[in-house]
């Protein structure tokens, strides 16, 4: 139960009845394409001609479309029902550090196209780098009609005034991204924390997520992100700043965080604290006392895992290291949340098999709840943090709609 924001409701509307039974068909017609008319009454209990009546609204807004006609026992032949997948497109931009992906995705999430560029300190350089390719992906597909731009970032987004707030990984000044790229496209633009972006995109593609109320997607990568959906619903916090767990203590008066905080989760935990535990094994003189983001001098964490693989010692002790302070924050999360699903993405999850165990060990030793908790590796296949930026534009067209 919900109590009424008395600053912030929204009453019901002589529309509203219509609105939310065009919701429950369109997401009907997702879920179970191809699909009859009379099926569609038969899922949603409603009218065979209120499912009519939308379903015509639905085709002239080009959402959805008519196929092949079925088969039925008695002779008669429905046409079928799929969402107009070839017509609309999404367009996503992974903002990451070092590079950005951009792609142009049909409505499950298949990329159609997909190219890279670097990101950069300065993010005026960045969107003259940034529009070009955009316009470009719009114009290779001159079928596809772009319903909006969803952007991630490694940061926390604002969502009153759109502006980034957090972002110590990206190190950008304040900047307007939203409003660069919506005035350069003129496409709307949906720009969210990349881990809320995950979240969001297992919620909606995701196969291990069906069913699940309580989820949290933990980003790995030069930090952690934490995005959180309770209850169905993304938690935002005040200021967008909820998730912030790689930016709490875990070793007490630890290594300095670029945030400001000592001994912060992602220090430990993150792809960039394997790097610097496989560095400081392999050459103590050169640790430092700070010790943070050695990155740029030693070897990647693609390098790190490829040796894992190859049976290097030093690199399976750091990556075993990393994946035991992960497991150590998982526990908190598990014991003050107790989610249905934690899900994990990053490059970490190549050696889930090797790490898989090693978080389960960690949490079991740090979580004395009985939540029943799963934690599993996001499926790389899918490019989950690109697969996110395009959940934020879905979401908009598909999400429930907010009554009172
Ligand atoms: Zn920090």
């Amino acid at each position: 139960m919900r109590k009424i924001d008395l600053n912030n409701f929204q009453v019901a509307r002589s529309e509203t009845a219509r609105d939310i039974n065009r919701s429950i068909v369109l997401n009907l017609i997702r879920g179970h394409q191809p699909i009859s008319r009379a099926d569609l009454a038969r899922h949603s209990g409603l009218q065979r001609s209120t499912v009519s009546v939308i379903a015509e609204q639905l085709i002239e807004e080009r959402w959805v479309t008519e196929g092949a006609n079925g088969v039925t026992p008695r002779g008669r032949r429905p046409t079928f029902l799929h969402l107009n997948k070839g017509r609309i497109g999404i367009i996503g931009v992974n903002i990451r550090p070092a590079l950005t992906t951009v792609a142009l995705a049909d409505l499950d999430a298949n990329f159609l196209s997909q190219e890279s560029l670097p990101t950069g300190p300065d993010p005026k350089k960045f969107i003259d780098g940034l529009v070009p390719r955009l316009r470009n992906l719009i114009k290779m597909h001159p079928e596809i009609t772009c319903e909006g731009i969803g952007v991630s970032l490694p940061g926390r987004v604002d969502l009153a005034s759109q502006r980034l707030v957090f972002a110590p990984n990206l190190g950008w000044p304040d900047f307007d991204l939203k409003a660069a790229i919506e005035k350069a496209t003129g496409l709307p633009v949906e720009l969210e924390n990349a881990a809320n972006s995950c979240a969001l995109a297992e919620i909606w593609f995701g196969k291990q997520a069906v069913g699940v109320r309580n989820l949290v997607a933990v980003t790995v990568s030069e930090g952690i992100g934490v995005g959180l959906i309770l209850n169905h619903q993304l938690l935002r916090g005040s200021n967008g700043m909820a998730g912030e767990f790689g930016h709490t203590t875990i070793v007490p008066d630890g290594l300095e965080c670029r945030c400001g905080n000592r001994g912060c989760w992602e220090l430990y935990a993150s792809s960039s604290a394997a790097v610097r535990y496989y560095v400081q094994s392999s050459s103590p003189v050169r640790s430092g006392r700070k010790g943070v983001r050695q990155s740029e001098t030693g070897p990647t964490f693609d390098d790190l895992l490829r040796l894992t693989e190859q049976g290097d010692p030093k690199a399976k002790e750091a990556i075993r290291l990393m994946a035991d302070y992960l497991g150590k924050g998982i526990a908190l999360l598990v014991t003050g949340l107790a989610p249905d699903l934690i899900v994990v993405v990053g490059e970490i999850t190549r050696a889930w098999s090797r790490i898989g165990s090693v978080i389960e060990e960690a949490v079991k030793r740090h979580s004395f709840t009985p939540a029943a908790t799963r934690v599993v590796p996001a499926d790389r296949s899918s490019q989950p943090r690109l697969r996110g930026t395009i959940a934020l534009v879905l979401q908009k067209h598909f999400g429930a709609p907010s009554v009172a």
